[in-house]
């Protein structure tokens, strides 16, 4: 085997770094172009100048050879499907320079590929399509023109690419994708062969799927994939990057290939650093003890003694987050309204590239065989709420006392809880924030905006209405600025997918609900109307799912917490009047560990926190729950556990593979009859087509109909039509059952 000669790997380094912009102006960039307001050429320039951006500000930060490849314009993991030619035959119609937003977007009547959570966070990825007849063709172009465009700004560079067994993994259309792993290499080999020749002198290959359980067929297929790339002649050196989690019998497997480098989550899988083999010491380790997914500081001895440690082991220790800097916001700098106290526990990526390049010159100081010991810290006691019983009635007993207290029809029709969201409604929002309306000025456009709602509804002939969420900005952001222990930052935005973002709220200490959040509007709505009006509240593990959480006690304690302030407006809503409430989960199969081993212990606390939330309900209170992107067979036992009245699930574009699953579930389902998520209107006649697909499968005494999701992406001229569509379908069944 012909060994490279390569340059040591940079002491310290990240493993990617945000690139929506300081100021979103990717989302911009993008959402004009799509609207045809800008063109091909202006989306480019945004994207060279925010690459600009980047790789001048981690040089300035101190960084050696920063990673390249990690902009996309929509998904790195669609890029790399398109760079090795897995492009799928319905979207080569596209014009040339559309068949990339095609995949990810969808066009004409070409619904888009498939999109789901990459890994455990809350950025989704675009799923690639692969068959047995796909043929592989590698298209080094984006990486390399990458490498080159940073060159002529005279930064060397990294290129980053998704690695071969976890594109595979994570592609669909196969039983067996690695059954592919040979072609798919050769299209690797074209493009580490390019990037070389273009003076590459390290590829990183991400390989995330390894923090997941993984057979001992794809142990082999990780070697045998290193092996290959390692026997590459003229290739760069090879640092395989694993993250999300340790990544247990997958390390001695790639230890044992002709790799340099390995990347290790030292922050999350710190319990496999003990059995380090031997092998390692021919090794780069890269070693991520700076998170990559949350917001804190790094406390610089535990990480310091945790590289001195490792450096007695392997060839070599570089600094390096945990994961890519993708899931946190830019810089803390850009932040000017958080407490003093607060900021001084806080690193967003900038602070965390400082804090790399830090740790990275305090370990060249130490001298070898030095190990700092570390200060014990004892964490304080948790402040978790005495768990009050968290069982109802039997649902027997409860479904009938709510028959005789709400009198609904057969088949229900009710909506997910929002409303499209205004443009005028968002501006008023921000005239508050910037203190140019008062409180008592925008109070009353909400008001206005519930009674259009309610009016719309009745209009509609709904049966349980809602007050149309028009005073959220988010269904978690929302919480969060009204419960004590959050902060929220003004710029701290994060990609959720393509061109959406979230601005995490930042959960620092005890939460405590100082007062009830949504009970006058509640109540507002349900004095208009002589219908049930569904009180709409988020539970606590989606809280805490998409906050940015504080570290020092457990998940589960903070989460309990959450929990307690739910059971309490769930608690005022009762007593003001409302007869159903709903408390949303959408997020409740996003923080299932990855490991199979751990996800008993997760699933039971995340359903003991939503039972606290919610079991103080009287019987004829009827609790409702709405998961959506939830893959809800995954999970069934659990949400069954969550012991909801009604839950409504996601399942339009996915009814065939959800529906059977569901026939056992022993209490009432509303499976969404259409997908809100596209802007195309269904018509009567297709949402009766998925009401007789769930009645096959479900009693019709316990089916409600309703669409998949919040509406508040869509228009109100959509939303009607649909709507009206639902009602007209529904009450044709219910004449026929
Ligand atoms: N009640 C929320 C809404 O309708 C639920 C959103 C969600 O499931 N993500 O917007
Ligand atoms: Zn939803």
């Amino acid at each position: 085997m012909t060994t490279p000669r390569i340059s040591p790997f940079p002491a310290a380094t990240v493993l990617g770094y945000p690139r929506i912009g300081r100021r979103r102006e990717l989302k911009r960039a993008l959402e004009a172009y799509w609207d045809g307001r800008a063109t091909a050429d202006e989306l480019r320039r945004t994207g060279r100048e925010l690459r600009r951006d980047a790789w001048t500000r981690l040089a300035e930060l101190g960084l050696d050879r920063p990673p390249s490849n990690t902009f996309s314009a929509y998904d790195h993991v669609l890029d790399t499907a398109v760079m090795l030619g897995a492009v799928p035959r319905r979207y080569r119609d596209a014009a040339p320079g559309e068949v990339y937003f095609a995949m990810a977007r969808g066009t004409g009547d070409v619904a888009p590929l498939r999109m789901t959570k990459w890994f455990d966070t809350n950025y989704h990825y675009i799923v690639p399509e692969i068959g047995p007849d796909t043929v592989f063709t590698a298209d080094p172009g984006k990486p390399v023109a990458e490498l080159r465009e940073a060159r002529d700004l005279g930064v060397a560079t990294r290129p980053v690419l998704v690695g071969p067994v976890t594109f595979l993994l994570l592609a669909e259309g196969m039983d067996v994708p690695l059954d592919r792993l040979d072609d798919v290499l050769g299209a690797y080999e074209t493009v580490l062969t390019a990037l070389a020749a273009e003076g590459a002198d390290w590829v990183q290959l991400d390989e995330p799927a390894l923090a997941a359980d993984r057979t001992e067929a794809e142990l082999d297929a990780v070697r045998h994939a290193y092996r290959r790339l390692g026997a590459l002649t003229g290739r760069p050196g090879l640092f395989v990057a694993t993250y999300f989690g340790g990544i247990g019998p997958a390390l001695p497997v790639l230890a044992g290939t002709p790799v340099e480098a390995i990347g290790l989550d030292l922050v999350r899988g710190d319990d496999h650093l003990g059995d380090l083999p031997e092998a390692l010491a021919g090794k780069t380790v890269v070693a991520g003890v700076v998170s990559g997914r949350d917001v804190w500081r790094t406390d610089a001895d535990t990480a310091l003694a945790t590289l001195a440690g490792l450096r007695e082991r392997a060839a070599q220790v570089s600094v390096s987050t945990s994961c890519s800097l993708l899931h946190v916001p830019y810089d803390l700098d850009a932040e000017t309204d958080l407490s003093p106290e607060l900021v001084r526990r806080l690193a967003f990526a900038d602070q965390k590239v400082a804090e790399v390049v830090d740790l990275a010159a305090r370990l060249a100081v130490l001298p070898s065989g030095a190990v700092p010991a570390v200060p014990r810290v004892t964490a304080p006691p948790a402040a978790t709420p005495a768990p009050a019983p968290a069982v109802r009635t039997p649902y027997e007993t409860r479904a009938a006392a709510q028959a005789r207290h709400l009198r609904l029809p057969p088949l229900p029709t009710t909506t997910i809880g929002s409303f499209p969201q205004t443009g005028e409604l968002r501006a008023a929002r921000a005239e508050l924030t910037a203190g140019r309306l008062d409180e008592a000025a925008y109070d009353e456009r909400v008001r206005a905006e519930i009674e259009q709602v309610v009016r719309l509804q009745e209009r509609l002939g709904l049966d349980v209405l809602v007050h149309g969420e028009p005073e959220r900005n988010d269904m978690v952001q929302y919480f969060a600025e009204h419960l004590d222990g959050f902060a929220v930052t003004r710029h701290g935005w994060v990609q959720s997918y393509g061109s959406r973002c979230t601005r995490p709220p930042i959960l620092h200490g005890d939460v405590r609900r100082p007062a009830p959040i949504t009970v006058r509007w509640a109540s507002y709505a349900d004095s208009l109307t002589p219908k049930p009006v569904k009180g709409m509240l988020t539970g606590p593990v989606t809280i805490v799912a998409w906050s940015f959480v504080r570290r020092d006690i457990p998940l589960r304690d903070v989460t309990m917490q959450v929990a307690e302030a739910v059971r309490e407006e769930v608690r005022d809503l009762e007593q003001a009047g409302i007869s159903i409430i709903q408390v949303d989960e959408p997020a409740l199969r996003e923080l299932l560990p990855l490991r199979t081993a751990d996800q008993r212990k997760y699933l039971t606390w995340a359903v003991e926190s939503y039972r606290h939330a919610t079991s103080s309900a009287a019987d004829h209170t009827q609790i409702h729950t709405h998961l959506c992107y939830s893959q809800a067979d995954q999970i069934l036992t659990a949400i069954e556990a969550l012991d909801a009245d009604v839950t409504t699930i996601e399942s339009a574009r996915s009814a065939g593979r959800i529906l059977p699953t569901l026939r056992t579930f022993p209490r009432a389902l509303g499976p969404g009859v259409y997908d809100i998520h596209s802007p195309r209107v269904p018509t009567s006649a297709e949402i009766e087509k998925s009401l007789r697909a769930i009645l096959d499968v479900l009693p019709a005494d316990r089916v409600w109909s309703n669409p998949d999701c919040g509406l508040k992406t869509r228009t109100y001229p959509q939303v009607e039509e649909a709507l009206t569509n639902l009602v007209t379908a529904t009450h044709h069944l219910r004449d026929a059952i």
